[in-house]
């Protein structure tokens, strides 16, 4: 019976992705942090419903103004709900890397506003571990399970920066990623996988393993962040898991990916303000997370070309955005009031993608997402 109900739930779940084309968005409300200037008024406001096809609302309230701007996503998540009740929401999503799917989750948002929590958390403290150890767990303990069964898999965990439309490995030891001799080419490969040459892979069989590499990469990150000046939220981190399983009596072989991609701060900064390095950086910026809404976009409408070249990003995430793979887009969101236009900027970027993908032809959807006023 139990079985019963759980096959009808899936059943349920596949049928709202397929309506959906695979591309889900869930925003995320942080609470408000004592750094941030006022301790209760918030200019968010959220109307949680439970109609699983059209999703939670969520309103956006100007604090002088009273400009108000509703937006609807597969879920929204107020700043109570703790990353273990996230989590809950995704498990399937994950699951579906084991079963052989690509399945590409992002955090968007400007700085600040969650992202790292959400994607990594602090997976040291119990509970506030994000969605990175709480995938590679479930996949560890699935995969231990499927064993039973005749599987056995290999899997293969990189971790990567996209800095200014530059990869660079993070899972080099010490600083041999000042060595510019490596190019990190990314290639695609007549199967629909993609490579990237040079760069590390490392065979994980337990969270422990991955935790150590996470730490490691950390360590590389703040190596660039002292040349480089807080590179880390200018450029996009992207955690792969590649998982291949074969069976031995059945001679079955999935081939899975899991991509876990924290992405650039996408604050604008002031026009004025950028120069020289920093103006290139932000355009690097924009244009790879413009790049990565048009493909989402071009992926939910449908589009016979897809611009997957137009940025480092989507060209590496190619094979796992778009055909039968899975992408989920958290919308990462600060509650205080001085965020409101950035957080409307989200808003706006991850309805697009949204809207999308339910059918409104791409004409009726707002003006551009990164067009907001400053
Ligand atoms: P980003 O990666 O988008 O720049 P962070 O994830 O670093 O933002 O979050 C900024 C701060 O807010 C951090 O101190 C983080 O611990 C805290 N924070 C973010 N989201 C939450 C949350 N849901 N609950 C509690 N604290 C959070
Ligand atoms: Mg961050």
């Amino acid at each position: 019976k139990v079985q019963e109900g759980e096959l009808l739930r899936r059943k349920l779940h596949n049928t709202i992705l397929e309506l959906k084309g695979n591309i889900r968005v869930f925003c995320r409300v942080r609470p408000l942090l004592p750094n941030d200037e006022e301790k209760e008024s918030m200019p968010v406001v959220q109307y949680p419903t439970s109609n699983e096809l059209q999703g939670d609302g969520i309103e956006l309230l100007q604090a002088t103004g009273g400009q108000r701007h509703f937006f609807s996503f597969d879920k929204v998540f107020g700043p109570e709900v703790k990353q273990e009740q996230v989590f809950v929401e995704i498990s399937q999503l994950v699951q579906s890397a084991l079963d052989g799917y690509k399945v590409c989750m992002f955090a968007y948002g400007q700085t600040g506003s969650g992202k790292t929590h959400t994607m990594l958390g602090n997976p040291d403290v119990p509970g506030e571990g994000g969605v990175i150890p709480r995938s590679l767990e479930q996949v560890f303990q699935s995969s231990q399970a499927l064993s039973a069964q005749g599987w056995s898999f290999r899997m293969q965990a990189s971790m990567l920066e996209i800095y200014n439309e530059t990869i660079r490995d993070l899972l080099v030891k010490g600083s041999v990623n000042s060595d510019s001799s490596k190019q990190y080419v990314v290639k695609h490969d007549s199967n629909g996988n993609t490579s990237v040459s040079d760069l590390t892979l490392v065979d994980v069989t337990h969270w422990k393993e991955v935790s150590n590499l996470l730490h490691q990469a950390s360590q590389s990150r703040s190596v660039g962040k002292t040349a480089m000046n807080e590179q880390s939220s200018r450029s996009h981190c992207v955690f792969t898991l590649r998982i291949s399983g074969v069976n031995e009596s059945t001679e079955q072989q999935v081939h899975g990916v899991l991509n876990l991609i924290d992405l650039a701060g996408s604050e604008r900064l002031s026009r004025s303000g950028a120069t020289g390095d920093r103006l290139k950086e932000t355009q690097a910026i924009n244009k790879s997370l413009s790049s990565l809404g048009d493909v989402i976009m071009a992926i939910a409408n449908k589009e016979p070309h897809v611009p997957y070249r137009n940025s480092k990003l989507t060209y590496l995430l190619q094979p796992c955005l778009g055909g039968d793979s899975k992408t989920l887009m958290f919308v990462n969101i600060s509650p205080d009031s001085k965020s409101f236009n950035e957080s409307l900027c989200s808003l706006r970027f991850a309805a697009k993608v949204n809207a999308c993908e339910i059918g409104i032809p791409r004409r009726q959807i707002a003006q551009g997402p990164r067009i907001c006023e400053s």
